[in-house]
């Protein structure tokens, strides 16, 4: 960063400590990762200088010939990577798919039916701050208080009540594998389109160990940046033809204008990773990280909510323990951890308190630490619970914090 700390020194002394944060803390947040160093390059290339509005070979610029190859293979290998036969690799951001999504597909005023934002939904799945709240009429589903998991019948009898145009299966928070078929079952039977948001689990299904939407949906959209490791964006899916077509109007000229080429590039290379049988090893180990991990909790008195974990991340319970997730988070941060606090399924907390909070391990599983660290993270985890007021006992787990991290290097 020579030319950066030369012409703005504040930037780089910011990106050098945020650079210090993540090399030496333990990264727990669930929808975060660490990208490889050449997804980094690509991020950081020309490419960002190019404006190409439209799609490959039907361009509103000229000299997009070089910029087209990048598409043209993030498209190839999405398309290869999840079995699908059409995507749009354009989305800025995984909101951005699925406004795309509902724009394209339904009219303002008709009827969505996604999971509560406070039961591990997404805002853009129909919360009333959101523009999906604002612009459809929207009806959401729970997860059940006693098993913290999805009651199908609910979203049947929801689904039959409302009519809605979409229904949305997908969450930001649930550690348990979803049915698509029963979604898709539940879609036919109101005359409903079925769109998963797999933004959480897309490296997880991409690595095959997590069933795949693919089969079910009408159209599946994902962010870039989560398990799957890639930039930060979006995409969206499907094998429907005539589905694409309004997608791909939806996306430009409906809501965005240029697309982000670096990071389409970006999105290209991390994709040719994913390809990789080192990567399908990668995300089996997530998957046994967020195992062992909950176990060990479980084990130090910790409750996670549904009892478990099927993926990568979970929800811990603080309730049982009087610690608000907004306390833990901060003290947590103090000992170098970082997480987030996060509302669990009937919480009396507000949301910027919360009774828990969310952690999982695609970043940690990317600096290549297995089930033994885990037990080193959970013990870490624990010890700060339980002193959660004392200072110089967090400040001392903090030191052997930065010293697991510092065995593990990131891009130092
Ligand atoms: N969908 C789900 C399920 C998410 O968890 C998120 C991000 O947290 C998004 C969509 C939105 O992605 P972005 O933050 O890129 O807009």
């Amino acid at each position: 960063f020579e030319n950066l700390k030369r012409i703005d020194k504040e930037i780089y002394d910011a990106v050098k400590r945020e650079e210090d944060r993540q090399e030496y803390g333990l990264e727990l947040i669930a929808s975060e990762n660490f990208v490889s160093k050449a997804v980094m390059e690509i991020t950081g290339s020309v490419l960002t200088n190019k404006y190409a509005e439209g799609y490959p070979d039907k361009r509103y610029y000229g000299g997009c010939e070089y910029v087209d190859v990048a598409e043209k293979l993030a498209i190839e290998r999405t398309k290869e990577l999840f079995k699908v036969k059409y995507v749009n690799v354009q989305p800025h951001s995984g909101s951005q798919a699925n406004m795309a999504v509902y724009k394209g597909l339904i009219e303002v005023g008709d009827t969505i039916l996604g999971m509560k934002l406070d039961h591990g939904g997404h805002l853009t799945h129909g919360k009333s701050v959101n523009f999906s709240g604002k612009e459809y009429r929207v009806a959401s589903y729970s997860v059940e208080e006693e098993s913290g998991r999805i009651n199908y019948k609910e979203v049947e009898t929801l689904a039959l009540m409302h009519k809605p145009k979409i229904i949305i299966a997908g969450a930001s928070a649930y550690s348990r594998t979803i049915d698509f078929k029963r979604f898709r079952e539940i879609a036919d039977e109101v005359g409903a389109y079925l769109m998963v948001d797999m933004a959480h689990i897309a490296g997880l299904v991409a690595a095959g160990v997590h069933p795949s939407p693919i089969p079910y949906a009408h159209v599946v959209t994902t962010t870039t940046h989560k398990t799957l490791r890639g930039p930060r964006g979006g995409m969206i899916m499907t094998n429907d033809e005539e589905i694409i077509k309004k997608i791909n109007k939806a996306i430009f000229p409906g809501i965005q204008g240029g697309p982000l080429m670096h990071t389409i590039a970006a999105k290209a290379v991390a994709l040719k990773e994913a390809l990789t049988p080192e990567y399908v090893e990668y995300q089996k180990q997530v998957i046994i990280n967020a195992k062992v991990l909950a176990e060990e909790l479980q084990k130090g008195g910790l409750d996670i909510v549904s009892g478990g974990t099927d993926n990568h991340m979970m929800l811990v319970d603080l309730r049982k323990k009087g610690i608000t997730g907004k306390k833990l988070e901060e003290v947590l941060g103090r000992a170098h951890i970082t997480v987030n606090k996060n509302g669990i399924p009937y919480d009396t907390e507000s949301p910027m308190v919360t009774s828990g909070i969310r952690i999982g391990t695609p970043a940690l599983t990317t600096r290549g630490m297995k089930e033994e660290e885990m037990r080193e993270v959970a013990q870490y985890i624990l010890e700060v619970v339980n002193n959660i007021d004392d200072m110089e006992i967090v400040e001392d787990i903090g030191e052997s914090v930065r010293e697991l991290a510092k065995r593990f290097p990131l891009y130092k």
